[in-house]
């Protein structure tokens, strides 16, 4: 069984629509993928709606956090996967709107931001790339690619341009770990702590508030990704072990904004299951066949 728990689609900041990542999972060759978009549930019906057989579809989300500024931990912000809540529960609904709400006036002050550096970027490009999606650094990054401001997505993620606390950065409404935590276990769902070491985008979760989160019910880590190298997970497993915490793998998957492949890392079936076991707020779900493409 291959499983991967981490992909975006065009209902944030990836490039293949709900419907293409789900054939295109099918066709990596996946039993199960989870669609965990930025702070948005909206790609689900869609990619249910086009599940090849064989393929099974785990929703989720990837929520927005930082640990409270002025704590050990200064301020760090860091990516949460949510797994099979239930969307509907009122309280977390209204969080991720107001999260994913404040996306648009924040990339609003990351446009004026660039003019005012003197790039000739409008706020009707970066809403034409972004359509209705949850509004991410990244379409920004396609608008000045196309503008030949810089040669890739990843290139704009630097001080001068776009990277937490550069030049055109602005900040977004987060929650607080430990309340994403309550909210999600609210709805029924399972907590895993996206990428903690991704260094290059300055997202290093240090142990002491991995501990922390842990005993405030985080359920696992995601340890096998690709912004992790050996020695990195080698030590996140060791982490993992002494905290009782889930080990996930995850490609993290954005379609053609980032290069890496479906399935490139994978979760255990046995974790998988104990994720599905955990959840009580929604129930994976089955490909039936799918609508034709
Ligand atoms: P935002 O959620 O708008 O703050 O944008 C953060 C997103 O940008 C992350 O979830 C990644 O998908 C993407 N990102 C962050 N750093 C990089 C990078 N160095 N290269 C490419 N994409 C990145
Ligand atoms: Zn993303
Ligand atoms: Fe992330
Ligand atoms: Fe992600």
């Amino acid at each position: 069984m291959r499983i991967d728990l981490h992909t975006h689609s065009t209902a944030s900041d990836g490039t293949d629509t709900p419907a293409e990542l789900m054939r295109n999972a099918a066709a990596a060759g996946l039993d199960a993928v989870a669609l965990t978009d930025h702070d948005s549930t909206r790609g689900h019906a869609e990619a249910a709606a086009a599940l090849p057989a064989g393929l099974t579809l785990v929703t989720g989300a990837e929520l927005s956090c930082r640990l409270d500024a002025g704590n050990r931990s200064d301020g760090v912000g860091l990516h949460m996967l949510a797994y099979l809540f239930d969307a509907a529960e009122p309280e977390f609904l209204r969080e991720r709107e107001l999260v994913r709400d404040d996306r648009v006036p924040r990339a609003r002050a990351m446009v004026s931001r660039l003019q005012g550096l003197g790039v000739p970027i409008t706020w009707e490009q970066v809403a034409r790339i972004a359509g209705d999606a949850s509004l991410g650094r990244p379409h920004i990054a396609t608008a000045l690619v196309e503008l030949g401001v810089v040669e890739t997505v990843s290139d704009a993620f630097t001080s001068e341009w776009l990277a937490d606390g550069g030049r055109a950065y602005a900040e977004k409404h987060e929650l607080d770990p430990v309340t994403a935590i309550r909210l999600v276990k609210q709805a029924g769902g399972v907590t895993v702590l996206a990428h903690p070491r991704a260094v290059k985008r300055g997202r290093v979760v240090p142990e002491s508030a991995i501990a922390d989160l842990a005993a405030c019910g985080l359920d696992g880590i995601e340890v096998d990704h690709m912004d992790h190298d050996e020695p990195t997970r080698a030590g996140l497993r060791g982490l993992a072990a002494d905290l009782g915490l889930l080990v996930t793998g995850s490609s993290d998957y954005h379609g053609s904004r980032k290069s890496v492949e479906l399935g490139a890392c994978t979760t255990h079936p046995e974790v998988y299951g104990e994720i599905t076991r955990r959840a009580t707020g929604a129930f994976p779900v089955p490909g039936a066949g799918g609508a034709p493409a």
